[in-house]
């Protein structure tokens, strides 16, 4: 059965950026006589706040959507994403990273190759690892792309591809090559959360049964790293369709970090979600 999602982090309140994605996957699910499932994305200890939470509830709601419920909360499910990073490290596909993000940017500005080769820094050798452990350190788990080669083989790898119902920014569309090496070894646990976001994703979509991710073509890159995990694991292939990006009045792209016209702000000053939608097309 047709199963799309709006997956929301709540680290900000929405935006009209947000309206048009929410809007574009419910109605997709619509249309297709699915499931449209909200879920809320809150890894992040530092970043995340009920409040943001209890306004995506609130704003969609507003906005005319409805959602299954129980909405599943990442938080909640932290023992999931455990476990598969356990199932990770017993196949040799994870390595402990004690690099901070400064050493990371450091090593790019030394890298002879550019920055790709930064983003793969590969497992510390074993007497460095065994010494930053002991020093109680705080580590990162990076997914290792090079073993994920070897674990897949050659074919499977160059293989390794994805549907998308879109058009990537580089018109990518149809049967897509994935290509894992643009994202590097990824980190598929922070040091802070125990998960990372291209994990808690993909686990999910698959527990969830989602058939088709519709979301902004700033995660279109996310794909490939995102269908290299599902291999990985075995799950599900969904099918992509990445929309275009709303913009402002100032052509720039709506952007959580400025806060620009959120849909609180929209409906304080009296527009009616009614407009809205069809301001938006829908
Ligand atoms: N939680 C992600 C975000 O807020 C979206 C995840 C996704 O759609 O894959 O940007």
């Amino acid at each position: 059965m047709f199963a799309t999602r709006f997956a929301p982090s709540p680290t900000g309140r929405l935006h009209k950026g947000h309206a048009f994605s929410a809007l574009t996957a419910w109605t997709a699910a619509r249309e297709a006589g699915g499931r449209f499932v909200l879920r809320i994305e809150d890894i992040d200890p530092t970043r995340c706040k009920p409040e943001y939470e209890a306004a995506i509830f609130e704003d969609l709601a507003w906005l005319g959507l409805d959602w299954e419920t129980p909405v599943r909360r990442q938080s909640e499910h932290l023992a999931d994403y455990a476990a598969v990073i356990e199932a990770l490290k017993a196949r040799g596909l994870v390595y402990r990273c004690f690099r901070t993000r400064k050493d990371i940017l450091d090593a790019i500005g030394d890298a002879p190759h550019g920055p790709a080769e930064a983003v793969r820094p590969g497992p510390h050798p074993p007497e460095d690892e065994a010494r930053l452990l002991a020093e109680g350190r705080p580590y990162a788990w990076r997914l290792s792309l090079d073993r994920a080669r070897e674990v897949l083989g050659e074919d499977a790898w160059n293989a390794l591809s994805f549907v998308e119902k879109g058009v990537g920014p580089n018109g990518e569309t149809g049967l897509v090559r994935a290509r894992p090496e643009t994202a590097g070894d990824v980190v598929l646990a922070r040091k802070d959360a125990g998960t990372a976001y291209h994990l808690a994703v993909t686990h999910d979509d698959a527990l969830q049964g989602i058939t088709h991710i519709i979301r902004g073509l700033d995660l279109f890159e996310a794909a490939h790293i995102q269908r290299l995990i599902q291999t990985l694991m075995g799950w599900p292939a969904p099918t992509y369709r990445h929309h275009r990006l709303l913009t402002g009045p100032d052509g720039r792209r709506y952007a959580k970090r400025d806060q620009s016209v959120t849909l609180a702000e929209l409906r304080a000053g009296g527009l009616a979600p009614e407009a809205l939608r069809a301001e938006l097309g829908f």
